[in-house]
């Protein structure tokens, strides 16, 4: 088969990666939003938590997007450089966004700065948004896809502080957003947290914070003490589900790090929602794939 007509194959399964993904929360997603179900004990909880469940239940039967909000479409790729598609997964990420747009069907949320324009099928400038990891020497693709909705992740939050204000000064700021407008974003959270030494390293770690499957830790033990410190934390605000109050506010938090100037601490944060539509394919260089984050998913 020549190359082109493998790249459309490519983007054949990216298209339909898309659209499972709007329909299907991802397998640590579900069975943390279950754990939090048997958790709560308030009628109201329970209630919400149904309507969750059953939300995701008739996407499924009817094949439609489990929240109206299909969000903005950001991938995250790992390639190996013997990937032999990447020169061509850009243009096959773009094709399939359009695809899905009209398959799934997804709502078209990409509107152009300056003109002010919907474009009507998902993409623009920079939109699907694509981030690079290039590993040496390996020919898969690790492809994450996040749907980003406009209430929870996109509305995040960055700052630099001075050292003198320390981790303190950093958590109390992220402490204050989700006390704020957290809510916004469909609780329960996952939040994302990236520290660093500039605002854009930390904003950008904060949203691969929520790449990460639900269950793991920081790589640090310190960095995992804190995720656990705050997850109490943000539970004491009880919010609960839909933020109708309860006993658990979030899903998870998540902190991702990068080493920082002696000068500066840089602090970001990116909420998920329940919804969190994250999911994560294998592709390998024959094409051939594997549905990471949803055992057994079919596209
Ligand atoms: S916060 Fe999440 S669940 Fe709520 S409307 Fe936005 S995308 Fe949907």
């Amino acid at each position: 088969m020549k190359k082109e007509d493998r790249a459309k194959q490519l983007s054949g399964i990216i298209a339909r990666f898309i659209a499972f993904s709007a329909k299907h929360l991802p397998d640590d997603v579900v069975s943390r939003l279950e754990q939090l179900c048997a958790e709560e004990d308030s009628p109201m909880s329970k209630t919400i938590y149904d309507a969750m469940f059953t939300d995701l239940d008739m996407a499924c039967s009817l094949s439609r997007p489990c929240c109206q909000d299909t969000g903005i479409l950001q991938f995250f790729a790992r390639a190996g450089t013997e990937f032999p598609f990447i020169g061509e997964l850009e243009g096959c990420i773009r094709s399939a966004a359009v695809t899905a747009t009209n398959d799934a069907p997804l709502r078209p949320n990409a509107v152009e700065f300056f003109d002010e324009r919907n474009s009507g099928d998902n993409t623009g400038t920079r939109i699907p948004w694509l981030d690079w990891e290039i590993v040496p020497g390996g020919s898969d693709l690790y492809l994450y896809l996040y749907m980003a909705g406009g209430g929870c992740s996109l509305p995040g939050f960055a700052r630099t502080f001075m050292p003198l204000e320390g981790y303190e000064g950093a958590m109390k700021a992220v402490f204050d957003q989700i006390a704020s407008y957290g809510v916004n974003a469909c609780p329960p959270l996952l939040v994302g947290i990236g520290l660093g030494g500039s605002v854009d390293t930390a904003a950008k770690l904060s949203k691969k914070a929520l790449l990460r499957f639900i269950g793991t830790r920081n790589s640090s033990a310190k960095g995992a003490q804190l995720e656990k410190q705050l997850e109490s934390a943000f539970d004491s605000i009880g919010l609960g589900p839909g933020g109708f109050s309860g006993k658990r506010s979030v899903m998870a938090v998540h902190i991702e790090q990068a080493a920082r100037h002696t000068a500066t601490i840089a602090v970001g944060l990116s909420t998920g929602c329940w919804a969190h539509r994250r999911s994560l394919i294998r592709i390998n260089k024959n094409l051939d794939w594997e549905l990471v984050s949803h055992k057994g998913g079919k596209l």
